[in-house]
């Protein structure tokens, strides 16, 4: 298998681009690809303080060396969330990243700085360990950002993370959670731009992209990923990804580009009518005011890896 630009020894395939790439030039191709969705999306201006949420995994330690290739500020952000060993693990990868390339790094350990780590938390409020976990990591991030004064937060959510969400969103016609379903969420009440710019890319490419590096990272999946529904959505993708190489990437892409703006302000109307209905309904007594906490789990907020 020869490399498509340089004809020398290729190290990976990539069917829906119709191309095998060398290790230098599998790089360029990744970099390239971000910096695609960067403008795309305009997502970030080299002039931002980049906020990443990294995780120990590939997605997300990719993602810091892809920005700091392109030349943005980058500031790693790492939650330890106690999950046993490997919270451990993942954390020691991050750590070694950042040090190997002396980026700046915070570190916010759940248990030391809020009393509380995801399996006590999900066993508290009754929620799937993912659904916790994403609240809490939501809110680190929110705070970190804000304190730092970053002009935008980065995840490593990639194409297989962003399809497989939309699946699960198509799939219910949540549409609420389809507006959202963006790589750029907008700044707002004083919290950064919300940025996933790997979105051109697959898991299967950012972990090319760090064997290639030479990033070390976190190959075990979390052990509270269990019964994740979107593992499913994402072999459901790849079996029609084999029999039809760029769907995947057509499927969320195009919904970005010719779909999502049908959508906007769908949550807003959508309570508004309910609101309507609603008014001629009489209220059934409450025992307790309603908990957030038991609210279902939308599917936007399922369970994916803190990159
Ligand atoms: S699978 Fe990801 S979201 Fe779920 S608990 Fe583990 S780290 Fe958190
Ligand atoms: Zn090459």
């Amino acid at each position: 298998m020869k490399c498509t630009v340089c004809k020398g020894s290729a190290v990976i395939d990539l069917p829906r681009h119709n191309a095998n790439f060398c290790g230098e030039h599998l790089l360029e191709f990744c970099r390239r690809q971000v910096e695609r969705a960067i403008d795309e999306f305009d997502m970030l201006c080299e002039t931002d303080q980049v906020l990443i949420a990294v995780s120990g995994g590939k997605d997300s330690l990719a993602l810091w060396d892809v920005l700091d290739h392109l030349g943005y500020r980058t500031h790693g952000l790492y939650v330890g969330l106690g999950i046993g060993d490997y919270s451990d693990t993942s954390g020691d990868f991050v750590r070694r990243f950042a040090s190997q390339r002396e980026g700046a790094l915070t570190e916010v350990d759940l248990l030391a700085e809020h009393g509380y780590d995801i399996p006590a938390a999900a066993a508290h409020t009754r929620r799937s360990p993912c659904s916790a976990c994403g609240l809490s990591k939501r809110h680190v991030f929110d705070r970190v950002a804000l304190q730092g004064g970053f002009d935008a937060l980065a995840t490593g959510h990639n194409l297989d993370d962003e399809a497989a969400v939309l699946l699960g969103n198509v799939l219910r016609w949540q549409i609420e959670y389809l507006e959202r379903q963006r790589p750029l969420l907008p700044a707002r009440n004083g919290l950064p731009r919300k940025v996933k710019p790997l979105v051109r890319l697959t898991e299967r490419e950012t972990a090319a992209y760090c064997i290639v590096a030479g990033i070390e990272y976190q190959v075990e999946e979390c052990p509270m990923a269990v019964g994740n529904r979107h593992l499913a959505y994402k072999e459901t993708l790849n079996d029609i990804e084999v029999r039809s190489p760029g769907s995947k990437a057509d499927f969320y892409l195009s919904f970005q580009r010719r779909a999502v703006g049908f959508f906007a302000d769908a949550g807003t109307r959508g309570v508004r009518r309910w609101s309507s209905a609603m008014v001629a309904v009489p209220r059934a007594p409450q025992r307790s005011a309603p908990s957030a906490d038991l609210s279902p789990t939308p599917v936007h907020q399922a369970p994916r890896h803190p990159r």
